[in-house]
């Protein structure tokens, strides 16, 4: 996931001179090496509001310069003028972004209350300048006559479309109202990340028995033990209410009643019915979100956020959605059988349910493919790991990381890298926040701090990785599992989509692209982790410092797409609800029926549930950016999928000449062309579905008939040009 700052800001009112001094940390330009790196050292929570209001009036001046400029509207002077405008508020709300993902305290979240929907207003009172819209236009429509090079027409196009997807088209009063709605929201979304938050936070299970730890590893035990000395529990082991701790402790724990309170903790997150219940946040959220969709003239939610996606439509989302749906349902079938006959054969008198998955999941894997997830994990230290996509970066795109000292961070186990091209020009920072700690949103994400542009000069980039790896005691490794390193090296794929960055304009720089698109990159990075390449030189035992055994590779690899049933199910339902909430228009929507309902409809395996349920679903409901879009993956997966099949086709994974043209299409393009545009580039041809079936062990054809093509294009719309 990436994430972004809630689209910038409000009525600005001047801050006093008293504000001016204190804040100065967060307005003044970055300064100091790699040209300039935010000022974490000297930031403090009371310095956001006034500190967001004067960047936030300092933008409305810049803009009305140029909305009144009384020269002819032209490309320099209105939209290159528009990029160099907002810089203060740029800085300020990249640091105020940092603070609401990973330092959410208290009185910080007091600031995001108050900020959120002045921000929204802010961004309104921009998109909805009628002189500044009509300047824009006129570039817009003049963009194939004048001398505009094809990244300015990009821009043009760019500019032009979100202002009308803003409401710029629209007449007063109905300008109003959106500006309301979109005010409100920003205060839903605020509250609805807050509660999860602080459900993810407050639930923590402290185990207190030796008893209770049956079954789980002792790297689990280890940090379990960590995470209850750190909150004031010596001698107990706490599993803390998130993702990394919930996997783990449902795959090996033997005690199926502590499995089943882990498992409904977790699921209840946002649901219990408190003063922190999300359900009546979502009604209302979609009500509004269905509103102004109409009032923009589109039929739903998800025909609006869709329209400048690669996917285009509801329609072509839902197809691909409904096209892999039945397959992997059908392979929870058999999964479901195997773990069954492992549970009879041991005699446990249970039918699965689904705080069962993962732990007889394990025992599958293990009788199947003689491969047992705690034979791979000794040889999973996270540092390596860290060293391992390091490598991977210089092979495929020539990149150099080492760590720097001296630069401010916002806290002690954070750590910097500066990377550098082959002639060692600096290319970017990279910034890495490794550890769960309270206030920091669960999950793993990439963060731009600053974006890669050269229009008036070279500006280098800065990028984050963001992970809730459980720490360890000091001095000792840590051990993570297959999934988390998948993880990392996901993230891992955004900041390198960031890094390699050559575009003119900061607004279609890195990861700027559409949201069906930004997370092919990612995806497709995943996949060097599980070549030889990386696991011998960087999958080494923690103890004895060897590689990983070849034959427990090929033991990992014979099991590549095991419990692909489980991981496409699990995640597609929240896809198919997420898209189904945003296609129901403007009914009211009770969420937890509309989850049950539909999911019946669907027939939806019992032994499951969604990944994210909707109460707890962020990607729907902490932002509009992925809201009818959690689709994405699967989307973007299959381009990864038929990507990947690009380098094995070739050379295989390292081969220089699919590399450098991943780089130059994809990874280095930003949003300059249309993503089919820039697909077609790399790979020839538009991309099919046979690769990800093929990927995930399916069918490709379903009922052996050849009606069908054997390779589905996956053509987008005309909607991005
Ligand atoms: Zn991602």
């Amino acid at each position: 996931m990436i994430r972004f700052l809630v689209a910038a800001a409000g009525a600005a009112a001047i801050a006093s001179a008293a504000e001016a001094t204190v804040q100065k940390p967060l307005l003044a330009p970055w300064t100091g090496p790699y040209g300039g790196v935010p000022p974490f050292d000297m930031v403090r929570v009371e310095h956001f509001k006034p500190a967001l209001e004067a960047a936030m009036a300092e933008q409305l001046a810049e803009v009305d310069k140029i909305a009144n400029d009384p020269a002819a509207p032209s490309f320099e002077n209105t939209l290159a003028a528009l990029e160099r405008s907002g810089r203060t508020l740029d800085r300020v709300g990249t640091i105020y972004g940092i603070y609401s993902n990973t330092m959410s305290t208290p009185d910080f979240q007091k600031v995001e209350e108050e900020m959120a929907p002045k921000l929204a207003a802010f961004s309104d009172q921009i998109t909805q300048n009628e002189k500044l819209f009509k300047r824009i236009a006129a570039v817009y429509d003049a963009r194939e006559t004048g001398k505009l090079t094809p990244e300015q027409k990009r821009l043009a196009w760019l500019d032009y479309t979100n202002f009308v997807r803003a409401g710029a088209k629209l007449d007063p009063a109905a300008k109003k109202r959106l500006s309301e709605i979109n005010q409100r929201l920003a205060a839903l979304y605020t509250k609805f990340s807050q509660n999860l938050l602080a459900d993810e936070t407050d639930y923590v299970l402290f185990l207190d028995k030796e008893s209770d730890l049956a079954g789980l590893p002792g790297s689990l035990r280890t940090a379990a033990a960590a995470a209850a000395e750190q909150r004031g529990q010596n001698g107990k082991w706490a599993i803390l209410n998130t993702r990394s701790s919930m996997e783990p402790f449902l795959t090996y724990s033997d005690r199926r009643d502590l499995r089943e309170k882990v498992w409904r903790t977790y699921y209840s997150r946002g649901d219990h019915g408190d003063a922190k219940d999300n359900n009546a946040i979502i009604s209302e959220i979609l009500k509004l979100r269905a509103e102004r969709a109409k009032l923009l003239g589109f039929q739903t939610h998800a025909h609006w956020r869709l329209e400048n996606s690669m996917a285009g439509t509801p329609e072509r989302a839902m197809e691909l959605m409904e096209a892999v749906w039945k397959p992997a349902v059908a392979r929870v079938r058999e999964e479901v059988a195997d773990m069954q006959a492992v549970a009879d054969k041991e005699g446990a008198k249970i039918k699965i349910e689904p705080w069962d998955y993962r732990y007889y999941a394990e025992k599958v894997r293990k009788a199947k493919y003689d491969l047992d997830q705690n034979e791979v994990k000794p040889y999973l230290q996270l540092e390596k790991l860290r060293e391992g996509m390091f490598w991977v970066a210089g092979q495929l795109f020539g990149f150099n990381f080492s760590p720097v000292d001296g630069v401010p961070v916002y806290n002690p186990d954070m750590r910097v890298y500066k990377v550098t091209d082959p002639s060692g020009k600096l290319v970017g920072l990279w910034y890495f926040d490794p550890y769960a700690r309270p206030g920091k949103q669960s999950g793993a994400w990439m963060n731009a701090y600053r974006n890669q542009e050269r229009f008036d000069r070279d500006i280098t980039t800065i990028v984050s990785n963001n992970t809730n790896f459980v720490k360890g005691k000091p001095g000792e490794p840590i051990l993570i599992s297959w999934d988390d390193a998948n993880a990392l090296f996901h993230e891992f794929g955004h900041a390198l989509h960031g890094l390699n960055s050559n575009v003119s304009y900061p607004s279609l720089s890195g990861t700027a692209v559409a949201r069906d698109y930004v997370e092919f990159p990612s995806q497709i990075l995943e996949r060097w982790l599980s070549t030889p390449e990386v696991l011998n030189r960087f999958a080494l035992h923690y103890q004895t410092g060897k590689p990983i055994p070849p034959e427990l590779v090929q033991r990992i690899e014979r099991a590549a797409t095991f419990n692909q049933g489980f991981a496409t199910v699990e995640y597609l339902a929240s896809a198919l609800i997420d898209m189904k909430l945003h296609l129901a228009g403007d009914q009211t929507i009770d969420p937890d029926a509309f989850e049950r309902n539909t999911l019946k409809a669907l027939g939806m395996p019992s032994e499951i549930v969604m990944r994210h349920r909707t109460p707890q679903f962020s990607h729907a409901f902490s932002s509009d950016a992925y809201s009818a879009g959690y689709y994405s993956y699967l989307w973007s997966d299959t381009l990864s999928a038929d990507a990947w099949e690009a380098f094995t086709e070739a050379g295989g994974p390292y081969d220089r000449a699919v590399a450098k043209r991943l780089r130059d299409a994809v990874f280095s393009a930003g949003n300059t062309v249309d993503p089919a545009d820039a697909y077609r580039a790399f790979r020839g041809r538009d991309p099919g579905i046979a690769a990800l079936m093929r990927k995930r062990g399916f069918p490709i054809e379903q009922g052996g008939a050849a009606a069908r093509p054997p390779d589905p294009p996956l053509a987008s719309s005309a909607a991005a040009k």
